[in-house]
């Protein structure tokens, strides 16, 4: 098997954009990124249907903002979507919903603060539209989870579920922290910590210091219920709507996503909050089934006053579920990892991700920049060849 100079794991916003900003900045490697999901987009990522070929659901972060901005490398990668229009400032319109069902101004939240960018025509353009920046040589290997990491002496070894070697890589960039919290023992099942076995504790003191952040954080968890509802004729209703605190407090939701399809078909997706319990492969089919209740019965409740929705559940207008999503997003949500550790030389592997310290932390403008921020370590690094200028 060919070894390539870089495989970064994970096709989300921080991988996509690593890759493109590594392009741009002219590292000339051999490059490969693996993603677990059929496609890029990671938790931007747009849900489709077999059964209808045009549908599309944002399921996961409908959007993004933009609080701190002037960053050169997130500007640089980020214009070209800009300007074949794959990234949109919002233009539908957010509101607020009060612990009354009453439709009131969108609450304080970071989350909103900044510029609203998004994808067009659906969020997983704007990852399909990083990886076109990138090297038109990158190999793509999709639908493929990463199981196990073998340090060898030319390089990282991986391999997949089944045991088999798929990739072989002299750098390795994790874009999530699947293969390296301590959720995944219990989520997943697994006996061990994939990249604490690859590397014994004391072959790298920043690797090592980098698990050790990574061991004392806690994961965030989502689960979102997907909705069609049909037969709203012109009806116009707002892209989000937001829960306030004690509307939040009281349903455990933190808002409504609408996604206008073809035909006057509107797609939702209600963004459930967790309830803390611990899922293992066993529960999560009883979990998942409970939170779709849980929100399939408050439902009538959230939308009893938003226009167009407040026949709801009446005979007209019946939501279908197209099921739920769990989001278990790899960003621990207390303890961001450091950025001076997001590059670990000695053992040849790199951190990205919404989970990396600074001013976008838990969110995709986070990702974007730690993956700048890495992309210039990386650049600077001697171990791939950059073009004589
Ligand atoms: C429901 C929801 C709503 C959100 N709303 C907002 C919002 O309004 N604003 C905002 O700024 N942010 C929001 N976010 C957060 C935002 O989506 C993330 O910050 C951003 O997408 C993170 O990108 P990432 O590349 O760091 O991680 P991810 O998108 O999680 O990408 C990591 C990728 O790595 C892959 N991967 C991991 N391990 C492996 C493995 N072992 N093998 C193969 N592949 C692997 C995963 O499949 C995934 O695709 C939201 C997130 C969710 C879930």
């Amino acid at each position: 098997m060919k070894v390539v100079d870089l495989v970064v794991i994970g096709a989300g916003l921080s991988g996509c954009s690593l890759l493109a900003r590594l392009h741009q900045l002219g590292v000339q490697g051999s490059m490969a990124v693996v993603e677990a999901g059929r496609g890029p987009g990671g938790r931007t990522a747009t849900r489709r249907r077999r059964d209808d070929q045009t549908w599309r659901l944002d399921h996961g972060a409908p959007g993004f903002n933009v609080r701190a901005p002037g960053n050169s490398g997130v500007e640089a990668i980020l214009a070209p979507l800009r300007a074949s229009g794959t990234l949109k400032r919002e233009w539908g319109l957010f509101k607020g919903l009060d612990h009354n069902g009453r439709l009131v101004e969108v609450p304080e939240e970071k989350l909103l603060e900044g510029e609203w960018l998004r994808g067009h025509p659906t969020m997983a353009s704007v990852c399909e539209g990083l990886l076109e920046q990138a090297s038109s040589r990158l190999k793509r290997l999709y639908g493929c989870r990463i199981r196990r990491l073998k340090k060898t002496s030319s390089g990282w070894e991986l391999s997949d579920e089944q045991g088999a070697v798929v990739l072989m890589a002299k750098q390795l960039v994790l874009s999530g922290t699947l293969l390296a919290h301590p959720r995944s023992l219990s989520m997943l099942a697994w006996p061990d910590i994939p990249l604490r076995e690859a590397v014994p504790i004391g072959d790298d003191p920043r690797l090592d210091a980098a698990l050790d952040v990574l061991e004392n954080s806690s994961a965030s968890i989502r689960w979102n219920l997907m909705l069609e509802i049909k037969g709203l004729g012109d009806q116009k209703l707002p892209r989000q709507i937001w829960l306030t605190p004690k509307a939040k407090e009281r349903w455990q939701v933190e808002r409504l996503v609408f996604q206008e399809q073809p035909g006057s078909v509107l797609g939702v997706v209600v963004h459930g909050l967790d309830d803390g319990s611990t899922i293992t492969p066993d529960r999560q089919p009883g979990l998942m089934a409970k939170q779709e209740e849980r929100i399939r019965l408050l439902l009538p409740d959230l939308i009893r006053q938003i226009p167009g929705l407040s026949g709801i559940p009446g005979d007209d207008l019946k939501p279908l579920s197209l099921g739920m999503m769990r989001w278990g997003a790899a960003q621990p949500m207390d303890h961001p990892l450091p950025e001076d550790l997001q590059w670990c030389p000695a053992s040849g592997i790199g951190f990205c991700g919404d989970w990396i310290e600074g001013p976008g932390f838990g969110r995709a403008e986070g990702a974007l920049l730690s993956s700048m921020a890495l992309a210039e370590q990386l650049a600077a690094s001697h171990s791939m060849s950059k073009p004589v200028i």
